[in-house]
């Protein structure tokens, strides 16, 4: 059965990602629900237990870093994890479709992203990609504040990006912020060291707490 072992509240989901991380940076993963079982009870329908939304960069592979398995996590991923009214349906379809008891927003050290929004701040982004300026503009919000709080080291602007980007979720997905108000549903911020593969929690919705 897909449900025997899906963590159903929000705080057993939470639970479950900071075990499979545990897991993944001490070097003992299970790679759990990978056979060709899992895959063939899949098959009709899926039913994750979480919805990650992170940045694409190819260390933050989510599976993996939280060692669970097919059909576990539904995962919307864009560079910096910059919200858009595409990623905001994927994210309330994980919530009203799928009945995902959480949703974990994902950064992560040296983010590229992050980093081309610094440098862009600072006159010196050397990019001919129309959309990627559009994805900077999109940050850029969030470096000005942290500079005008004298704040200008990247940890200190990725930590204030999380935080930004789960108030926008959050104001702008009434679907969302209602199953958050319910009880029904967790949000949590978090940041991936890429050294050490941990993830350090920067926000949980009151409802973990
Ligand atoms: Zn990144």
């Amino acid at each position: 059965m897909i449900e025997s072992t899906r963590p159903e509240t929000p705080r057993d989901a939470w639970q479950a990602i900071l075990d499979g991380n545990r897991r993944f940076v001490s070097g003992t993963p299970a790679h759990p629900r990978q056979d060709i079982d899992r895959r063939e009870s899949l098959a009709a329908r899926q039913k994750p237990f979480a919805a990650l939304f992170g940045c694409s960069d190819s260390r933050l592979s989510a599976e993996i870093i939280f060692d669970v398995g097919l059909g576990d996590l539904f995962v919307v991923r864009n560079a910096g994890q910059v919200i858009a009214e595409t990623i905001l349906g994927s994210l309330e379809y994980s919530v009203e479709v799928l009945g995902v008891p959480l949703i974990l927003v994902l950064g992560h050290d040296e983010c590229g992203a992050i980093r081309a929004t610094i440098d862009s701040t600072e006159g010196k982004l050397e990019s001919k990609g129309e959309f990627i300026h559009d994805l900077v503009e999109r940050i850029r919000p969030t470096v000005e504040a942290a500079n005008r709080d004298g704040k200008h080291h990247i940890d200190d602007i990725t930590q204030l990006h999380i935080q930004d980007t789960i108030n926008e979720l959050l104001t702008r997905s009434k679907l969302i912020a209602d199953a958050v108000k319910a009880g029904k549903l967790a949000v949590v911020g978090a940041n991936y060291t890429l050294s050490r593969g941990e993830i350090a929690t920067i926000f949980t919705s009151d409802n973990l707490n």
